[in-house]
C-alpha cells in the first residue's frame, strides 16, 4: 500500500494529503511549492548598469542586451526620453530609474524578472519619488 504523506506549501501554507510528489501546489498553483520564497530585491548592479550607460561608460553589449531586452543605445535613448526638465548627466544622485509596473509585482520567475527589468518598464524619475531605496530596501 502506498503512504499517503501530508505536504505542505512554502508559499501558500496550504496542506494537503497526497501520494505523488505534485509539481504546484493545488491551492496556490505556484510551481516553487517546495522552495522558500527568498526575498525579492530589485538589484542594485543593474540599476548601476544604466547609469554607465548614461555616461557612456564602456558596458558589455551581451549584459545589457540580457538585463533590460535592449541594445545600450536604445536604453539610453528610452531613459533620456523619460528625463524630466531638470534632470542631466551632471545630477544623476537627485534622480533614479524607476519601474513603472513595481518589481514586487512580479514573479521571481526569470522570464517575469527579465520583464520587470525590461526597458520599456524603466523610466528616469526624482529621487523624492524612490521606490527603490523607500520602499523596497
Ligand atoms: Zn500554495
Amino acid at each position: 500500500m502506498e503512504k499517503i504523506s501530508i505536504l505542505k506549501c512554502k508559499r501558500c501554507n496550504h496542506e494537503w494529503p497526497t501520494r505523488n510528489n505534485p509539481k504546484v501546489c493545488p491551492l496556490c498553483k505556484s510551481v516553487y511549492w517546495n522552495e522558500e520564497r527568498k526575498p525579492k530585491r530589485i538589484d542594485l548592479t543593474k540599476l548601476s548598469l544604466i547609469k554607465r550607460v548614461m555616461m557612456n561608460d564602456k558596458v558589455s553589449e551581451s549584459v545589457v542586451e540580457n538585463v533590460f531586452s535592449c541594445s545600450s543605445a536604445v536604453l539610453k535613448k528610452h531613459i533620456s526620453l523619460s528625463m524630466k526638465e531638470g534632470m542631466t548627466l551632471d545630477n544623476m544622485k537627485k534622480w533614479t530609474i524607476f519601474m513603472i509596473v513595481p518589481f514586487q509585482i512580479f514573479s521571481e520567475h526569470e522570464n517575469e524578472i527579465k520583464r520587470a527589468y525590461h526597458y520599456t518598464n524603466l523610466k528616469a524619475l526624482w529621487v523624492g519619488y524612490d521606490q527603490w531605496k523607500n520602499k523596497y530596501d
